[in-house]
């Protein structure tokens, strides 16, 4: 059995400055975001909502998903 590789979606929100790091399976990360070039985002501090690149949010997400794209 292999296991399952998990992707760290790192998150600051531009309101609070908040940081939050969210550790996610690809099939979590395509039902949440599906592959897209920018994620939505909530703070979960003050629930300002953002988008940030998937780049820098989750580098090896988005180099997944530039293979599908
Ligand atoms: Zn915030």
């Amino acid at each position: 059995m292999s296991r399952k590789k998990r992707y760290t979606v790192k998150t600051a929100c531009p309101q609070c400055g908040c940081t939050a790091a969210t550790v996610l399976t690809a099939e979590e990360l395509e039902k949440r975001y599906g592959h897209v070039p920018n994620f939505d985002l909530e703070c979960g501090e003050c629930l300002a909502r953002f988008s940030a690149p998937a780049a820098e949010a989750c580098p090896e997400w988005d180099t997944e998903c530039r293979r599908k794209r």
